[in-house]
């Protein structure tokens, strides 16, 4: 083992740190080698503590929240892994709420339509945590309503060190967009802001994103796998060249919506790898279309 892991592992404590983690128990599509080494801060102190620490010593690290949203290659990832399992979220006055970047939208859901927030729900069966989500900009993307719309601030780890707070005009929040996409920086916390709605109007909201999301498959997958093209949709153009049902290895594209790739037991990242760009590929040929990833690639492929 490198000298500076076992440095790493001595700063942390050896009953912190897992070696040689395979990542596909910690990835929605459950492929993906291991992770040299493997860490799970439980609140934000810790997280902020394991990234400046691999900061120091020089480690390459990735943050994950749950998975939802990368494929990691079956070479798993060189350096250190953090699965973010920060979860505190403080209710303040205003409609106000502070919130550690690994709880998961499923539970912030809950917190906030139980105090008549609303808001939220365009997250309702987006999995993922609100690190994730924010990073991704994640939401309903037939209504137009991504999470950057509610972020007040967020907290951020610097690739320096440096712990800072950033404003939403400092988010750069586009379609599937936002800064952390290159900026490097770890997100810590965030504020976002509700407002308060009756019961009934926001369940009413959760019920009509739950109707939309019926065409989509459960199981192992990474949900859209393909941004939507300006003024088209990835998952037409994919079953327009005749892909829908189509399966490489222990991957297929999904019969129900051909912009998801589902891991039907026995996949690996380059059986899914090969579907993306067979789907690319064909796309191109019979429409001149580029398709670009939504997910994430981690690890070297
Ligand atoms: C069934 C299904 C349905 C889906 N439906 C939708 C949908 O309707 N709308 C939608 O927008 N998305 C959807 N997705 C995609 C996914 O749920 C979102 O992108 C989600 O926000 C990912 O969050 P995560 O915590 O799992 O991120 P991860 O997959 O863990 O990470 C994604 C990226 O964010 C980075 N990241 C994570 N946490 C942090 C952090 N704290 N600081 C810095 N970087 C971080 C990671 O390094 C990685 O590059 C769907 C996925 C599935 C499986």
């Amino acid at each position: 083992m490198e000298q500076v892991y076992k440095r790493l592992i001595q700063e942390l404590g050896y009953d912190q740190i897992r070696t040689n983690e395979p990542m596909s128990n910690h990835i929605n599509w459950r492929v993906g080698g291991p992770a040299d080494l493997y860490f799970e801060p439980r609140n934000s102190r810790e997280l902020i503590e394991v990234v400046q620490t691999a900061i120091r010593l020089k480690i390459p690290y990735t943050v994950l929240g749950l998975g939802a949203n990368v494929l990691v290659s079956d070479k798993g990832i060189r350096g250190l892994v953090i699965v973010n399992k920060s979860s505190e979220v403080k209710f303040l006055p205003f409609g106000f709420v502070e919130a550690d970047s690994g709880v998961s939208n499923a539970v912030l859901i809950k917190l906030t339509v139980d105090r008549r927030l609303t808001g939220l729900e365009r997250l309702v069966r987006v999995p993922g945590s609100l690190g994730g989500a924010i990073f991704m900009n994640a939401g309903d993307t037939a209504k137009q309503a991504f999470i950057g719309e509610l972020v007040r601030s967020v907290r951020v780890v610097e690739p320096t060190g440096i712990v800072k707070t950033l404003l939403p005009q400092d988010c750069d929040f586009g379609y599937r967009h936002s800064r952390f996409q290159t900026s490097g920086e770890v997100i810590v916390s965030a504020k976002l802001q509700f407002i308060e709605a009756a019961r009934i109007e926001i369940e009413e909201k959760v019920r009509d994103i739950l109707d939309r999301k019926r065409n989509q498959p459960l199981g192992s997958t990474a949900g859209s796998t393909f941004r939507n093209p300006p003024g088209n949709y990835a998952g037409k153009l994919i079953d327009e060249s005749g892909l829908k049902g189509k399966q490489v290895g222990g991957a297929k594209i999904s019969e129900k919506h051909a912009n998801f790739i589902i891991n039907t037991g026995k996949a690996t990242a380059t059986d899914i790898r090969e579907l993306i760009t067979l789907a690319k590929e064909k796309v191109k040929e019979r429409t001149g279309i580029e398709l670009q990833e939504e997910i994430r690639y981690l690890g070297e492929f």
